[in-house]
């Protein structure tokens, strides 16, 4: 099965994933959902972290397109394909 993960404390909650995915695998969350987590300092530096966090919660749906690993700034979308190959983000 196809699976889709981000990685919680590198997403600045940019919504490019949950707007660019054709089949909704992204769900937007208030931050406050996260308490604990701490954001990424490296992301933090070059991005505005929102008020929202990103989470794949319909990864099984993933088409592989590619969309949401051009787009996601925090470049911290991971997916792995029916055999195990692993796609991960690549903004610049
Ligand atoms: S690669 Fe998958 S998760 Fe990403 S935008 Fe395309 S269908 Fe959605
Ligand atoms: S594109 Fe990346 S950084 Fe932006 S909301 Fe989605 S997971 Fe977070």
């Amino acid at each position: 099965m196809v699976d889709v993960k981000v990685q919680t404390e590198k997403c600045t909650g940019c919504r490019h994933c949950f707007d660019v995915c054709p089949v909704s695998v992204f769900v937007m969350h208030p931050r406050a959902e996260f308490p604990q987590l701490v954001d990424d300092f490296e992301v933090a530096a070059k991005f505005q972290f929102r008020e929202e966090k990103s989470v794949a919660e319909n990864g099984s749906a993933c088409i592989l397109c590619n969309a949401c690993l051009y787009e996601c700034e925090g470049s911290c979308i991971t997916i792995w394909d029916v055999e195990g190959n692993i796609f991960q983000s690549t903004y610049k």
